[in-house]
């Protein structure tokens, strides 16, 4: 196991923010994320693993315990079904399956982390979630210290959620994802950007062609993080998108000036309304700043660390918009990373929890 004393975490988040943990550990392989945990163990201390920390806010102060840095690499492949490392990065994941002319996952080309954080929260993008395609899960879980494989039915995935991330917070490292994918598959492509993107075009996109016009959406969005762009200091979309009963949009609708977008919920009865529509109509035009940091100039739905901002910047600006956007509309937005870290804003013995 290796392990180093005062590991300052920002370096390792896509915000660029975060004091230091007091231990940290490069886990490659299960045995060292097992002896992480008996380290931990032994000295009281909390644990958190990290994995791209690609939906993260650390806290200014650091965290007060061990972070296991999950790293462990390598894909095998059988026939149709890919077995990935947690620590395999994802985006290197989606690649690898599109260019052998695997499907199902062509539509979350370009999310950054690694295979291991994609159940925690069941990671979706224009029109596909990982849960279509997963077929188990390898933990550690960390009751009984043992590892095991969870079938996909056990996970609870459903939008932005899993057992990982609600119910069973805290009691698995994931360290292992099988996925079924689908050989020459059609590629998804009817979501509403990717359609626009190919309108007019006679024969279908290949898959490969779905995953880079998926990357060129997401950069024309500044949700790709590509090195040097400020856009790119982030977590991605900062808030979950509004689920709410049909009541409540026509409520919203009806003193709205014009038409206020709607996506299908997976519940009857209810439906999901963009938290960039009204994170935006709350008075939060993308470009807004607040100290060293603000909002996106391409997404208003990313929140980023305009550079030199603390993890209170970020957490100030998210107070603003929350507030007003309840004040506007009665709808009260879930924030989508997770907090790390000590101070105010942590919750539970873990000190690590939804923001
Ligand atoms: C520019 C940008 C765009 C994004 N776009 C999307 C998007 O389109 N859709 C989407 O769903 N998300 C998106 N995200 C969010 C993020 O990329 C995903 O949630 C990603 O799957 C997080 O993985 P990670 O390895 O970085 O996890 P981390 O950020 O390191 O951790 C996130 C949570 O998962 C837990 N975790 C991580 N690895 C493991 C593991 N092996 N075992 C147990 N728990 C673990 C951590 O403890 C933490 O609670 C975006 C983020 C950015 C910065």
């Amino acid at each position: 196991m290796l392990l180093r004393e005062q590991v300052s975490l920002g370096p390792y988040t896509t915000f660029g923010i975060g004091g230091p943990a007091s231990w940290f550990v490069e886990a490659t392989d299960e045995a060292s994320v097992v002896e992480a945990v008996e380290f931990a163990r032994a000295r009281s201390l909390p644990l958190f693993v990290l994995g791209g920390g690609s939906n993260l806010l650390v806290a200014d102060e650091g965290f007060p315990g061990v972070v296991v840095h999950i790293a462990m690499k390598g894909v095998e492949q059988d026939g149709a079904v890919f077995r990935a490392a947690a620590g395999e990065n994802w985006d290197g994941f989606v690649s690898r399956a599109v260019e052998r002319g695997y499907g199902g996952i062509e539509c979350l080309a370009g999310i950054p982390g690694t295979v291991g954080g994609t159940p925690v929260q069941n990671v979706g993008a224009y029109g596909q979630e990982v849960s279509g395609t997963i077929t188990a899960v390898r933990v550690l879980d960390l009751k009984h210290l043992r590892s095991s494989e969870l079938p996909a039915a056990v996970c609870g995935f459903a939008y932005r959620r899993s057992i990982f991330n609600s119910t069973r917070q805290g009691q698995f490292i994931v360290t292992q994802v099988s996925f079924r994918l689908r050989k020459d598959a059609f590629p998804a492509i009817s979501y509403g950007d990717l359609q626009r993107h190919f309108a007019g075009r006679a024969e279908r996109p290949s898959l490969e062609e779905t995953a880079a016009a998926v990357r060129e959406i997401r950069h024309s969005k500044g949700m790709l993080l590509v090195e040097g762009e400020p856009d790119c200091r982030s977590a991605g979309s900062f808030f979950k998108n509004p689920v709410v009963a049909e009541a409540v949009y026509d409520a919203i609708a009806s003193k709205a000036k014009g038409s206020v977008p709607r996506y299908a919920a997976m519940t009857r009865g209810f439906v999901k309304i963009p938290a960039a529509w009204l994170v935006e109509q709350a008075g939060f035009a993308k470009g807004f700043v607040l100290g060293a940091a603000g909002i996106s100039s391409r997404h208003a739905l990313a929140l980023i660390n305009r550079g030199g901002a603390k993890a209170a910047d970020i957490v100030a600006l998210r107070d603003r918009i929350v507030a007003a956007v309840e004040a506007r509309f009665g709808i009260r937005l879930d924030p989508e990373p997770v907090w790390v870290g000590g101070g105010r804003e942590a919750s539970g013995a873990a000190a690590a929890g939804h923001l």
